[in-house]
């Protein structure tokens, strides 16, 4: 019962995290919050990702090349150019790699506009910091577990940021229903995205990508919209009246 709530609770942090963060915060520059506030926001980022902490800016230069070419040979990770799901995050970890160290050439319309904090991009892409990570999931496990297949959970715990991604990317652009015509391959997989907190409505979301909420028939919920609007509310963050274009410059 611990694991499974050390799972859940990891889960949801992380998948609430990256999906407001990296994607509506960095990528798409959906609300604006202060200095001080855009680092606490990053820093509780990097303790919900741990071992699999991804750089903002470089998901959010991957993200922008996803929404300009999506679902052609140019997007980073198209489904229909791969035969299985972990051939895809192969090659967009690779893409994802050479944003963070600098070996990519990136079209200067995707760059700029995210949060940068080098020291911390750093410290969270080091082997130490996932290695470290990593090991104190494992010994939480050590100390938890009370069968020996809750181990298996122990790899999601690892890779979890790249696990939701590659839900999000491979069903997101393969399974489920559409509401809107778009030139993508773009589906909203699950209309209660309890499973990705709302990532999942990427129909909706390619066919109005500056839009925060991600949901748009009556019957379909969004929880990172939710929480959003409660910090809104709260006056952490503001909405932003003209969103700007996903692969603007900044
Ligand atoms: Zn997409
Ligand atoms: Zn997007």
């Amino acid at each position: 019962m611990a694991i499974l709530a050390l799972f859940v609770g990891h889960w949801v942090l992380e998948g609430f995290f990256q999906s407001s963060f990296h994607h509506r915060y960095a990528s798409h520059r959906m609300f604006t919050m202060s200095r001080r506030a855009e680092r606490m926001f990053h820093f509780f980022t990097y303790l919900a990702q741990g071992s699999s902490y991804l750089s903002p800016r470089a998901y959010a230069i991957l993200h922008r090349e996803h929404h300009a070419y999506s679902d052609t040979a140019r997007d980073p990770h198209a489904p229909g150019f791969f035969s299985n799901v972990l051939a895809m995050m192969w090659a967009t970890s690779e893409r994802y790699s050479a944003h963070v160290v600098g070996t990519s050439s990136p079209e200067a319309r995707f760059l700029g506009g995210y949060p940068e904090w080098p020291a911390l991009d750093r410290l969270g892409s080091s082997w130490m910091s996932r290695v470290a990570w990593g090991t104190a999931y494992g010994l939480l496990y050590l100390w938890l577990a009370t069968a020996w297949w809750q181990f298996l959970l122990l790899p999601i715990h690892w890779l979890m940021g790249p696990v939701h991604g590659a839900i999000v990317n491979w069903c997101g652009h393969r399974y489920g229903y559409r509401n809107f015509q778009t030139a993508d391959a773009s589906r909203n997989s699950l209309p209660f995205d309890i499973l990705t907190l709302g990532e999942l409505f990427q129909n909706n979301h390619h066919h109005a990508a500056g839009r925060p909420d991600f949901a748009s028939r009556r019957f379909e919920w969004d929880p990172t919209h939710t929480v959003l609007r409660l910090l809104a509310r709260a006056g952490v963050i503001r909405w932003r009246a003209d969103v700007p274009a996903v692969a603007a410059a900044a």
